[in-house]
């Protein structure tokens, strides 16, 4: 018998050779109908796969990653059976599972191919799968690998086995397909229940230009038909939100390339909104016991020796601004962190004055390749939200908790309600890797750990996913389409109080080491605005819109009156405009309606005459007239909630 422990720690006992699938039916049938793989030791398996020793195991299924990626790297072999029954002679290089769903790279020789016949491919696909074909893993010898490949005529298959050391290679084979792979599979094709292939590229065989280009397949599989179409309902959201297209439409932010690839231009509206944030997080901070710094743009190549930043980065940055006369060399600021320490070194620091916390919407600069860059999501140019805590071992935890509080608010006040804190720690097996102390460590992890406790958030702790210098909470959070992103980074450091000598006078009066905490609620606001559209669609809380409303006078002759309005709205703090076309009222409405602006105010001659104002709510329609005392109180009202 064996031993094999379960996630939850419970061991069961099994016969040598059992395999994960015979587990879960030992569990039960209906998780059993749900194992696509299993890991093992840490290593995923095909669920047939017998079991020889003790193991830990956990069953895979659609909801863990693990389980995805092998259901999507079998429908790459599926899709591969497919286009060899429809394509005969097509030979095949890899076909990995990718983020969402998988591809293959395949020689088609001659023929020409396009998407026109993805449907032909999909049926094939839909039709092999209802067969449900058992994925067959068989090792074999590097020569009978050779053998059968060679006999194939795939030259590709071929290229891959010679770098394979023999004794390690596997087949696997369902239906009349057989491919070089080292798995792991699903049990049967009969998993895939939907499919979507997406796109058609080219791709060079192992990327190399000198070699020959294939064609790369993209596509995507489901268990559940319904499950691809929400799947295509959400990108097809996804492109209605896209940040670049509404922030043109909204004209928040533009690109040109004169000025250069990746650096924005915030437009007027684009920078009420950013201001709006700026204000807001500032405020907050203040509160939270912040300083408010500015540096420059630029800093000193020495800065950067000090703070390795020029060692690890320095060919990979901009290169250095050079002054015409004393041949000195600067750099343009990739972080804000190097600058702060040089103030936190302008005067002596005690241990009743720490902690000591800077802050600074500081735009840093760092060089992207052009095809990296994307909207505002990877720019050359951005503005940090950037403050650095300096404090003692023993405020770690405290500080932590007073981060956390503050992302709260902000994710609270944006309406980003699904999130989760990821903790990354140290490698335990690698300490070596890491700068710092055990017992500074020992201590800032298990702050970290209680910090995130105490507050009851949802968190993951990662292994081994710490920075070189310090441990980090991440908070990953899901948009309103349930795409993840990454906001809100809280990071200990060890390393950057180390290499500028920063020290405070210990209650020992002897010198002592800070610690000090980067932190960033929003990240960059340029990415963070990017997340913001696509997560709100455009239509922001009203506090953040750039124009809360929009008055529309019905004819010229009410012009005076919208004049007024808009007058006192605005000594209330309410911003918007007034649309002075000579257009039709239908039309004022609807484009208001395209813009998104939250509130239409209709202005004709019973108005003017009643002193009222008709009410339209973007998205929601006409909510009556009311005296612009009434409408004033409802927009504080929505604005304080
Ligand atoms: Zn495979
Ligand atoms: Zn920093």
């Amino acid at each position: 018998m064996i031993n094999i422990t379960l996630p939850d720690g419970s061991v069961r006992q099994y016969d040598k050779g059992i395999t994960a699938m015979k587990i879960a039916l030992s569990i039960s049938e209906g998780l059993a109908r749900n194992v696509l793989a299993a890991e093992v030791d840490g290593e995923v398996w095909d669920s047939s796969r017998p079991i020889e020793k003790d193991s830990s195991v956990k069953l895979l299924t659609w909801n863990d990653t693990k389980g995805k990626s092998t259901f999507w790297h079998s429908s790459a072999h599926l899709m591969a059976e497919a286009l060899e029954a429809l394509y005969p002679g097509t030979k095949f290089g890899i076909g990995p599972a990718i983020e969402t769903g998988f591809y293959y790279d395949v020689d088609f020789g001659d023929r020409e191919f396009s998407s026109d016949e993805f449907k032909k491919i999909e049926d094939k696909i839909i039709e092999l799968a209802k067969t449900k074909e058992e994925f067959v893993r068989k090792p074999v010898s590097k020569a009978d690998a050779l053998a059968y490949f060679t006999e194939k005529g795939d030259e590709y298959k071929l290229d891959l086995i010679k770098d394979l050391p023999d004794g390690s290679i596997t087949f696997y084979t369902q239906g009349n397909f057989t491919d070089l792979c080292r798995g792991p599979h699903i049990p049967n094709t009969g998993f895939i229940k939907a499919v979507k292939l997406m796109s058609v590229a080219g791709a060079y065989w192992r990327g190399d230009e000198s070699r020959k280009q294939l064609t790369r397949i993209y596509g995507v599989t489901f268990p559940k038909a319904s499950e691809l179409t929400d799947y295509l309902h959400i990108l097809e959201e996804a492109k209605k939100r896209d940040h670049r297209k509404l922030g043109k439409e909204l004209e928040l932010f533009a690109f040109s390339e004169k000025v250069g690839m990746g650096l924005p231009l915030w437009l007027p509206k684009g920078t009420a909104l950013r201001e709006k944030l700026v204000n807001f997080l500032q405020k907050a901070q203040v509160k939270a016991g912040y300083e408010q710094v500015i540096t420059p743009h630029i800093g000193h190549k020495n800065l950067y020796v000090t703070s390795g930043h020029y060692e690890k980065y320095g060919a990979d940055a901009f290169q250095p601004i050079k002054t015409p006369q004393e041949g000195e060399e600067f750099f343009l600021k990739p972080m804000n962190c190097p600058h702060h320490c040089e103030i936190y070194k302008t005067k002596p620091r005690s241990y009743k004055d720490l902690p000591v916390r800077l802050a600074e919407f500081g735009t840093v600069y760092r060089y992207e390749q052009s095809g990296e860059l994307h909207g505002l999501t990877r720019v050359r140019g951005f503005t940090q939200d950037d403050a650095h805590l300096f404090c003692r071992p023993d405020q770690v935890k405290e500080e932590f908790m007073k981060v956390i509080d503050l992302v709260l608010y902000v994710f609270k006040a944006l309406g980003f309600d699904d999130y989760v804190a990821q903790v990354s720690l140290r490698d335990p097996e690698n300490k070596a890797k890491y700068i710092g102390s055990d017992e500074n460590w020992a201590l800032a992890e298990a702050a970290i750990i209680e910090a995130a406790e105490e507050k009851g958030l949802r968190t993951v702790v990662e292994l081994g996913e710490a920075a070189f210098y310090g441990p980090k909470l991440d908070f990953m959070v899901k948009d309103a389409l349930g795409r993840k992103w990454q906001l809100g980074t809280i990071q200990v450091d060890y390393n950057l109080p180390e290499r500028f000598e920063l020290e405070y006078t210990g209650s020992d009066n002897m010198k002592h080491r800070p610690v000090m905490i980067h932190r960033a609620p929003f990240g960059s606001l340029e990415r963070f605005v990017a997340v913001l559209i696509e997560h709100c669609a455009g239509s922001f809380p009203l506090w953040l819109s750039p124009e809360q409303f929009i008055i529309l006078p019905i004819s010229e002759k009410y012009e005076d009156y919208a004049k007024k309005l808009s007058e006192e709205l605005k000594n209330s703090d309410i911003c918007g405009l007034i649309d002075f076309r000579d257009e039709k009222i239908g039309r004022k409405i609807r484009d208001a309606e395209v813009k998104k602006i939250p509130y239409m105010l209709i202005v004709g001659e019973k108005e003017a005459a009643e002193n009222v104002v008709s009410v339209r709510k973007h998205g929601q329609g006409d909510l009556g007239s009311m005296s612009i005392e009434e409408f004033k109180k409802q927009i504080i009202k929505e604005i304080t909630v």
